[in-house]
């Protein structure tokens, strides 16, 4: 069916490749859909059947369990979405009006609105070419350069403010390299958290990412691998914070039968049950979706094997991927051949992506304090995501 593709020659190999891995002919095919093949319609029904559609219900405690269970952390703290979780994180970890907080420029804009929602001032890492998420060598050595440990804390020479946390995001799936980043923290007196939104299913050195930091948060978006409409938690394995994450994201309000005491600004950021109940049916298929995800980055990296002027991006090798989104890269950083060669996938129904617009260039972020990212740079101009449905997956 690719026969009659005009293009540079590479354009219709990388085509071809990509429609032998996907196995399907269909006119379009998305970056990422939700597939529903479990109990969804029943657990949702359920909800409108008892008329427990809201904040309170079985399927949020049972989704909250679940996610403890599958993930091994301790705590599970369900929240509207992502974003908000991850917000709730960084107070969590204490960040405070007009403290930095550290990211890679190369992620999702939610981070950085995240952080920016907490009060925190943003501020820019590098990454690296193995996982794609921070550099932790590059990290230390710019930390050793600007940074200053006082009584209180780690500060930015340059800025005078205070360095409160950074945050690890596991990129497309791929873990970052945990352990590196834990001690450089440690070092350094900052909170780790965990932008774990894209790599649940994902493992670091064989334990489930969103466990090594203090705080994580994952999404349930229509495109992640698990889907509740919208969604999001937060993970921990400190009991207390555990605690702080309810009361906090609900309204804060001090157990009593009738008593509407409440002892801080909480946020109502909890998920309903209507959500919850859909993630339920999702978690249950959460090992096929991690399978069928898998193999189908397999069969992408066969198909791509021997093309040149292309490479299909591999997991780390301490890491277990749930390739939540494939990708692969051009030998030579040129935007040019980059966002021709979307327009020509386009045209042919894939609807391919390129990396994220790095952070520090969006309006909002371009004067926020940032490292060398000559990595990120690098990147943002040969990445391309791949359609990565798990349905595409085939059946495992
Ligand atoms: C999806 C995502 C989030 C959270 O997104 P929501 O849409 O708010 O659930 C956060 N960080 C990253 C890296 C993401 O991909």
């Amino acid at each position: 069916m690719t026969a009659g593709l005009k293009g540079a020659p590479l354009f219709q190999q990388i085509i071809e490749a990509t429609r032998t891995a996907i196995r399907t002919d269909a006119a379009t095919v998305a970056l990422h859909e939700p597939s529903f093949c479990g109990k969804e319609w029943d657990y949702v029904k359920e909800c409108l059947d008892t008329g427990w559609v809201s904040s309170v219900g079985k399927f949020v405690d049972l989704f909250e369990e679940r996610l403890a269970e599958y993930t091994g952390a301790k705590h599970a703290i369900s929240a509207v979405n992502g974003t908000v979780a991850l917000q709730v994180c960084c107070r969590l970890v204490g960040v405070e009006a007009g403290d930095e907080v550290l990211l890679p420029a190369l992620t999702f804009i939610a981070t950085a609105n995240a952080v920016h929602h907490s009060g925190g001032i943003p501020h820019f890492v590098d990454c690296d070419k193995i996982t794609l998420g921070i550099d932790p060598e590059a990290l230390r050595a710019y930390l050793k350069d600007i940074a200053e440990l006082r009584g209180e804390g780690c500060f930015n020479k340059k800025t005078g403010r205070r360095i409160r946390a950074l945050i690890a995001v596991h990129i497309y799936g791929h873990p970052v390299d945990l352990d590196a980043l834990a001690e450089t923290c440690s070092d350094f007196r900052l909170e780790l958290i965990e932008d774990a939104a894209e790599s649940l299913g994902s493992k670091y050195k064989g334990r489930h990412t969103g466990n090594h930091g203090k705080v994580a948060s994952l999404s349930f978006n229509g495109n992640k691998i698990v889907t509740t409409g919208g969604g999001g938690a937060i993970l921990t394995n400190d009991p207390e914070l555990g605690e702080q994450a309810k009361h906090l994201s609900t309204t804060a309000k001090k157990k009593h039968p009738w008593k509407f005491f409440h002892d801080q600004i909480g946020y109502n950021f909890r998920l309903p049950n209507l959500n919850a109940a859909l993630g339920c049916a999702q978690l249950e298929q959460m090992d096929q979706f991690v399978s069928k995800k898998r193999a189908l980055a397999q069969r992408y990296e066969s198909a791509f094997r021997g093309l040149a002027g292309v490479k299909f991006f591999k997991e780390p090798s301490f890491a277990q991927s749930n390739y939540w989104l494939n990708a692969f890269l051009f030998d030579s950083p040129d935007t040019h051949q980059r966002d021709a060669f979307l327009e020509f996938a386009h045209q042919y129904g894939l609807m391919m992506r390129p990396a994220w617009i790095l952070m520090h260039r969006l309006p909002m972020y371009q004067s926020c304090p940032r490292a060398d990212l000559s990595v990120s740079e690098d990147l943002e101009k040969r990445l391309i995501n791949l359609p990565s449905s798990s349905q595409l997956g085939g059946d495992v």
